[in-house]
């Protein structure tokens, strides 16, 4: 624990001081010693005890709770969202609003269920008005989703929407020419799709997420957990 604790500050700090030196996007490198400790000894309950009720950054003073994460601790495949809206704040659990529950309908359309996925956003407080998160505040809580991946150790990643593919992959490029193919994330394949929130606002999308989910069913039936 006392070790995870240290880890996650020397990241922390190493963050700022790129900041400070006029670094605009911040590059988290994997820790080597936090693979280490990605070894059975990290839980994400030793994870989620380190982050404590945070004030890491300014969006614990507009938050009603810590959004960590739900599903199976040991899942194969990990969603990663942005932020929490505001029934997430509320009720402290991600995608649980008319964005989370077209999310879940579209596990659902994969054969699989809440409980067999981690879902999980790179922010865990609320930004206020929705706003997207801002680079001081993704280099305070990006370390804890670092922390996450390497306890649940996921064969595959779905990044939802624009903010969470470009943060997992470091890039700019738009989630329209991101989508519809596996990248990588520290050697996990990870396919980037549209946001749930989105496809609210663009039913018409529907049908390219559906592909994409198709994509994603595929390689997760591939993995000898799901053949078993
Ligand atoms: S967003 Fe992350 S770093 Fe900021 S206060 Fe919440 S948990 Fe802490």
């Amino acid at each position: 624990m006392d070790e995870l604790r240290e880890l996650i500050g020397q990241t922390r700090a190493h963050m700022r001081r790129q900041q400070l030196m006029g670094v605009e996007r911040l590059h988290v490198a994997w820790p080597e010693r936090l693979v280490r400790l990605s070894e059975p000894s990290l839980t994400l309950a030793h994870v989620r005890q380190t982050l404590g009720e945070c004030t890491r950054c300014k969006l614990h003073q507009g938050r009603k709770t810590i959004v960590f994460g739900v599903g199976d601790p040991k899942a194969w495949l990990t969603f990663v969202g942005e932020a929490p809206g505001a029934d997430e704040d509320q009720q402290g659990e991600p995608f649980v609003g008319k964005a989370g529950q077209l999310l879940t309908r579209i596990i659902e359309a994969m054969k699989l269920t809440r409980e067999q996925v981690y879902i999980c956003n790179i922010i865990k407080c609320r930004p206020p008005g929705n706003r997207n998160p801002e680079p001081d505040e993704i280099a305070a809580c990006e370390p804890f989703l670092i922390a996450q991946l390497q306890a649940i150790k996921p064969k595959l990643i779905c990044a939802l929407g624009t903010f969470a593919a470009q943060t997992l992959l470091r890039t700019k490029e738009p989630i329209s020419k991101l989508r519809g193919r596996f990248h990588s994330y520290q050697g996990i394949p990870i396919l980037p799709t549209f946001h749930p929130a989105y496809l609210l606002r663009n039913p018409h999308e529907k049908k390219t997420v559906w592909e994409d989910m198709k994509l994603l069913q595929r390689e997760y039936e591939k993995l000898p957990k799901a053949q078993t």
